[in-house]
């Protein structure tokens, strides 16, 4: 069997009001990678840094390394991994627009495996520990349905944790500190020392959260805007709200500053969507600085290093729940990977998968019944763009 073509695939050529904005306004086009080969069966993966502002990055970058695995056995997909990360001069220093090309291409080879097997991905990755998959109600802050919003008042923030239960969800994440109180995102400084008007305003949002789901999990999400000090500041103020895990209070290039943050902070640390590979992770195991890992497959490396960063975080007593904020490949993805990890904690339903517009990108819409999500059996991911999308994309294909 032979890799003939690859297909790199920018959505919304022509986008919609809705995908233009998507969530927290950052333009919506995520970059889809499909292989194809000989036999006619082919492949679907993501590549993850289109999430941001880097979509032209990912695009070329699923150019160039398609142009690296044409004539390949797409069923040696460590095989393929190892090549792009030791033999395309760059992959070995880790940058996140390189992993992220070599997790598009290792997941649409994963994606080819259970098809050619006629099995789904997790049966191929040890079979399923988790029959059903509990989820969170994710980014709050932007509301929680079809539009998103920015919030600024507390009471708001209450509303749309009552929104989320009312779907069924006993867990959600919110970040209390990005939005000012006239609802600008970051209108305010989150470093140095924070204002009395600015913890005060955090701490109230979530204690506003807290009353109307008392039983609700609450993860409490920074976005690495708050630094060492400002997080352990709020930090000390949120615990008493008793919230679930304390996801990306700094910048995770200095794994000790997470130590610090872990021991004076009562509330368990997470990060991991901007860390990259196994070789990424090792410090946070090592100085054990937090307890939840974020590992995004759609830029950490794909399936194939997921598993090995997940089963890594196993040997330090380290839960896994899986960043997922693209489009439905990536959450398909995510579904396969966390149904084997024994160290399983919760999957992330992020509110840009509640948009029409990224729904309607792809075949299969995969939904949470009373918080829970099943893992789907299709062969492979489970997951496909529909042919009206493929028409709306801009699309290169490398032969
Ligand atoms: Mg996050």
């Amino acid at each position: 069997m032979k890799i003939t073509s690859v297909d790199i695939i920018k959505t919304f050529k022509t986008p919609s009001q809705a995908a233009e904005t998507a969530v927290g306004g950052v333009p919506w086009h995520p970059v889809i990678v499909r292989i194809n080969t000989d036999e006619g069966i082919s492949g679907y993966g993501e590549i993850g840094v289109a999430y941001g502002n880097a979509q032209n990055a990912g695009f070329g970058m699923g150019i160039d390394f398609a142009k690296c695995i044409i004539g390949l056995d797409p069923m040696k997909s460590e095989d393929i991994w190892n090549r792009l990360h030791r033999l395309t001069f760059w992959g070995m220093g880790n940058g996140g627009v390189i992993m992220a090309g070599i997790s598009g291409i290792d997941i649409a080879l994963w994606d080819i495996k259970g098809k050619v097997l006629n099995a789904p991905v997790y049966q191929l990755l040890g079979g399923k520990t988790n029959d059903k998959l509990r989820a969170y109600a994710s980014q709050l802050q932007f509301d929680w349905g079809k539009v998103s919003k920015s919030l600024a008042k507390p009471e708001e923030y209450a509303e749309a944790m009552k929104k989320a239960m009312a779907d069924g969800f006993d867990a959600v994440k919110v970040d209390p500190v990005g939005f000012d109180p006239q609802g600008r995102w970051m209108g305010w400084s989150t470093r140095g020392i924070l204002q009395r008007e600015q913890l005060q305003l955090a701490v109230d949002r979530v204690a506003a959260m807290r009353e109307v789901g008392p039983d609700v999990d609450i993860i409490i999400e920074l976005h690495a805007l708050t630094d060492c000090t400002t997080s352990i500041q709020l930090g000390r103020e949120l615990e008493k709200l008793n919230c679930f895990y304390y996801e990306e209070p700094t910048q995770p290039l200095n794994s000790n500053l997470f130590r610090e943050i872990s021991q004076k902070v009562n509330i368990p640390v997470a990060t991991g969507e901007r860390v990259y590979t196994r070789w990424g992770y090792r410090p946070f195991y090592e100085d054990h600085s937090i307890s939840i890992i974020q590992p995004d497959l759609c830029n950490t490396g794909g399936l194939s290093e997921g598993k090995k960063i997940c089963d890594m975080a196993h040997v330090y007593d380290i839960g896994v729940q899986v960043h997922c904020c693209g489009s439905p490949i990536s959450s398909a993805a995510a579904l396969q990977l966390e149904a084997v990890i024994p160290n399983f904690v919760i999957h992330e339903l992020h509110a840009s998968a509640l948009i029409d517009d990224n729904i309607e990108l792809c075949k299969y819409n995969y939904v949470a019944k009373d918080g829970y999500f099943e893992v789907p059996d299709r062969p492979g991911i489970g997951q496909e763009l529909t042919e009206e999308a493929l028409k709306n994309s801009e699309i290169v294909t490398v032969k």
